[in-house]
């Protein structure tokens, strides 16, 4: 069969709208789900919710039972999400879904985070079948709903989906081609600040809930966690990025509710992290819902695949690669514990600074060169 390049992949992959909310991902999975299927892999389609759709594609190496290769030696895993974030208030001066090229720039919707990557792992993963005559030894994972809190990947993870252990993950989130050996957690909680309606002509009456808000958003603020700095992700951080509260100008609020976003390094104990937030919060509010919880991802620069990872990128950079990390999570946070803890890079063509934003675009070269680069890893994983 005739094999996509992955640029013309992209292009298709950006026209199937993936916008998370809603996601509707089933789709772009399907599609991508019969390219594996004509090149001989075994797919397996899961629906966390009606038609959010992860797909896992592997080639079958050896008799083996359950997903993925059984046997003596375990695959290399790749792992990308179809969804986009939705398209942002402000227009886009090309159709978002057109894929269109000018220059070396592919314009689009989820062209750098990440229908780029997800199409460069794709057509690597078909070529590298064949060119090993099916004896490469791979799983990809396609997830759905990355972007509202690695939902797929965490619903993938679950134990009753038997995810088989792989010997190492690529993930393919943008990072320019750059190959990250670690990346920072995440915690999403709301806070609560509580008081006492009255009418504002008497306020001694009631218990202002937005004051007491605003004393602990300023202890947040000038919160440091008790931890040193990571030598490659550096300090955990903190943001308070939404507030809701009051009712009308002339009523005592009485109730007040703020989201936090806290970035975490290894080596932190998440239990200990809430414990820390509720006593910065103190009388004044208390944490009230805790929506996001993922560990962040680390492996040791010496381990030797990442040292072949290293290898097989030299060249493609121009540069031996030095050990790096990344701020944003990614599925990893979910899918290592679930696929036997393997050593992790992330590596994808996008560029961090085009992502989530209008006219987002991923260069052509650098989806060519991570096809490459995928490609590479996928020939050389077990050959060595
Ligand atoms: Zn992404």
């Amino acid at each position: 069969m005739l094999i996509m390049n992955p640029i013309d992949l992209t292009r298709r992959l950006v026209a199937l709208k993936t916008m998370n909310p809603p996601g509707q991902e089933r789709d772009c999975a399907k599609f991508l789900g019969a390219l594996f299927e004509k090149s001989g892999f075994k797919t397996r389609y899961l629906e966390f919710a009606q038609a959010r759709t992860c797909l896992i594609a592997w080639t079958d190496v050896r008799v083996c039972t359950g997903i993925g290769g059984q046997g003596e030696q375990r695959p290399v895993c790749f792992s990308g999400h179809l969804d986009t974030v939705p398209l942002g208030v402000i227009p886009w001066s090309r159709d978002p879904f057109s894929g269109s090229i000018e220059g070396d720039k592919l314009y689009g919707l989820g062209t750098s985070d990440m229908k780029g990557g997800v199409a460069a792992m794709v057509t690597a993963a078909l070529r590298a079948a064949r060119a090993s005559h099916g004896k490469a030894n791979m799983m990809l994972i396609l997830s759905a709903g990355e972007e509202a809190g690695c939902q797929g990947a965490s619903f993938l993870a679950q134990a009753d989906q038997h995810l088989p252990p792989v010997g190492a993950l690529v993930v393919g989130e943008p990072t320019l081609n750059y190959p990250c050996i670690a990346h920072k957690g995440v915690i999403w909680l709301d806070a609560q600040a509580d008081g006492l309606a009255a009418h504002a002509s008497v306020p001694d009456k009631g218990i202002n809930a937005i004051y007491k808000a605003a004393r602990a958003i300023l202890r947040l603020q000038a919160f440091s966690f008790p931890t040193p700095n990571n030598p490659i992700l550096g300090a955990p951080t903190l943001n308070i990025g939404t507030i809701a509260g009051g009712n009308a100008i002339n009523i005592v609020p009485e109730r007040v509710t703020f989201a936090v976003d806290i970035r975490t390094i290894p080596g932190q104990s998440h239990a200990a992290i809430y414990r820390q937030v509720e006593d910065c919060l103190g009388v004044d509010a208390r944490i009230s819902n805790r929506r996001l919880d993922c560990p962040p991802v680390e492996t040791d620069a010496n381990h030797p695949w990442i040292q072949d990872v290293f290898g097989i990128m030299e060249p493609i950079l121009k540069a031996r690669p030095v050990p790096r990390g990344i701020n944003y999570f990614t599925d990893a946070s979910a899918l290592v514990p679930a696929l036997g803890n393997p050593p992790v890079i992330i590596l994808g063509p996008g560029d961090l600074a085009h992502i989530h934003k209008t006219d987002e675009y991923c260069r052509v070269s650098n989806i060519e060169a991570a096809e490459e680069a995928y490609y590479q890893i996928m020939m050389k994983w077990g050959n060595n």
